[in-house]
């Protein structure tokens, strides 16, 4: 999805007057390509902040699909840490082996990580389990979303593990964060719904942090924009998951007629979270009969699927 074009005539920025690049719709207010820079990464920088994402010490594993939101998100951090003596960034790439669609976002992966001099950990599927994600997915392309999620996880956390890591950032943004609010919320999946608010905890998972949970979509794709680091990338040839895309385009309809309802979905999240977890203390975590990583049931989602695809 590329971002709105911008208009022939071309509001001021309302702090500035210089022509603006985007209609900031949630704040009413209309930004220059200077201050929507500004005041993104000062956001992010927020963001890590109040949730304690990141601290001193801290070898941030930055998880790099070479995306726009993965792009924007090593970005950031390099810009807010990159100078920081004790804070360690690591990009950390899993190659699913997804033909005509992956090589060409690692490649972008690449040129990233040389430019800001910034170390690189690639995990492939076929390293891992043994063969390429297109092989794996063969005659079960519908539940494509759900498997490559729980396989990617898993080389992410791989990756994070030979960084010698101490948290896990992804690039997940507002847009997706409050869809999967509404999904959860339209399937009924109260435990889902609750958590992973923040970080993961227990056992020896690696804490992942969102840091550009709060930012749009939109915001993202002009950030890059206007840096002239764009890059029209082909999507994911598998990203069909039926329910996400529905939600996904009925909650940007409703974004733009109500602005702020992905904040506000994230506010009630949060509220959600913190009435529940008050009243009971928390999911047990257990360990995977099989594997011995933390989950919350018998055996963890990677050796369920594991046993499903050898079946
Ligand atoms: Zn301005
Ligand atoms: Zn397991």
């Amino acid at each position: 999805m590329s971002p709105e074009p911008v208009q022939r005539d071309t509001p001021a920025c309302s702090l500035c007057g210089e022509p603006a690049v985007i209609h900031q719709r949630h704040t009413g207010r209309y930004l220059c390509g200077t201050h929507l820079i500004a005041g993104i990464e000062q956001r992010v920088s927020d963001t890590i902040a109040s949730e304690q994402q990141v601290g001193p010490g801290d070898c941030v594993a930055v998880a790099l699909s070479g995306g726009k939101d993965s792009t924007a998100l090593l970005l950031i951090l390099h810009r807010l840490f990159g100078s920081h003596n004790d804070i360690r960034l690591v990009a950390v790439t899993a190659d699913e082996g997804i033909s005509g669609y992956r090589e060409e976002t690692v490649r972008s992966a690449e040129n990233l990580v040389k430019r800001l001099g910034v170390e690189h950990i690639t995990v492939s599927f076929g390293e891992l389990f043994g063969d390429s994600l297109d092989t794996l997915l063969k005659g079960r392309e519908t539940q494509a979303c759900s498997i490559c999620g729980i396989l990617r996880k898993k080389a992410l956390i791989v990756g994070a593990e030979r960084a010698g890591a101490t948290k896990l950032a992804t690039g997940h943004n507002l847009d997706d964060e409050a869809q999967s609010v509404l999904m959860n919320v339209l399937r009924g999946d109260l435990m889902r719904l609750v958590r992973n608010s923040g970080a993961d905890s227990g056992g020896r998972f690696i804490p992942r942090i969102k840091p550009l949970m709060y930012i749009q979509e939109k915001e993202i794709a002009t950030y890059l924009m206007v840096q002239g680091i764009w890059e029209d990338l082909p999507e994911c040839p598998y990203a069909l998951h039926a329910l996400r895309r529905e939600v996904r385009s009925m909650l940007s309809k409703i974004e733009y007629r109500h602005p702020g309802t992905m904040l506000r979905l994230m506010e009630n999240k949060k509220r959600v979270g913190t009435a529940f977890f008050s009243k009971s203390p928390g999911e047990p975590f257990v360990r995977c009969r099989e594997c011995g990583d933390p989950c919350s049931g018998d055996l963890c989602q990677l050796c369920q699927l594991r046993h499903s695809l050898l079946r």
